[in-house]
């Protein structure tokens, strides 16, 4: 077993399955996916810390057990057609796309979002769609879907992801000011009902767009 490989295991054990993160397929995908190959060059060694990382372009990787339980909330199932919102390095969509049928990943950067591919393409995930643009408007052309998490803090729930969620679908999305957010779980129950959950507080960089926060 290499070194990253025990990491990750051990990662698992104590930081999710330890905090009480119970989904055996998403314990099972961060034991797989390599997070060391997803941080900055130079940053390897630090990819099992218990922590978000800086990357490219002044954002970060989130912290490992944050991905897990929005994963864990997501309630993705075998088949399923997911949309993440913030793609950023990639890591949170090469989970899902352990978890999912297929994946469309969208981030607004178009140098994290070439790295992203890049990655996606070494691992051989293929069945991840990473595009670069304004997540806020999610994707219609590919929509609806059964899940789609936002990895970026958001002023109020963008209207347009809550309408392309699947009914039965689970849209998880961290809402409130710059520096600490709720993350909610919200579940469409018909055309127009939804129930929304409190999940805790979170701490995400701003969701920026048209839907979003301004740039400035
Ligand atoms: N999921 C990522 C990972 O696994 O590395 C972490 C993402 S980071 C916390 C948030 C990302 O959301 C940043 O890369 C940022 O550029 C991106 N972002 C912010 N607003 C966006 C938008 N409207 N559309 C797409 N991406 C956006």
């Amino acid at each position: 077993m290499t070194d990253y490989a025990r990491l990750r295991d051990q990662m698992v054990d104590r930081q999710i399955a330890g905090r009480g993160i119970r989904d055996a397929r998403v314990l099972a995908a961060m034991r797989t996916v390599p997070r060391e190959c997803f941080v900055r060059e130079g940053m390897e060694e630090f990819a099992y810390k218990d922590a978000a990382l800086p990357i490219e372009q002044d954002q970060t990787i989130s912290q490992p057990y944050i991905v897990a339980l929005m994963l864990e909330a997501a309630e993705v199932q075998p088949g399923a057609r997911v949309l993440e919102v913030g793609a950023g390095s990639g890591y949170a969509a090469a989970l899902l796309s352990r978890l999912a049928d297929r994946v469309f990943a969208i981030e607004r950067h178009d140098a994290l979002g070439l790295l992203a591919k890049e990655r996606m393409a070494a691992l051989g995930y293929a069945n991840v769609e990473i595009r670069v643009g304004d997540g806020t408007r999610g994707l219609p052309p590919e929509a609806p879907f059964d899940a789609i998490l936002v990895a970026a803090g958001a002023p109020a729930v963008p209207e347009a992801l809550r309408t392309q969620l699947k009914v039965g679908g689970h849209l998880i999305v961290p809402v409130g000011g710059p520096g600490r957010q709720r993350l909610c779980k919200i579940t469409r129950k018909s055309a127009d009902r939804y129930v929304e959950r409190d999940l805790g507080a979170v701490m995400f960089v701003p969701l920026i767009g048209e839907q979003g926060w301004r740039e400035d």
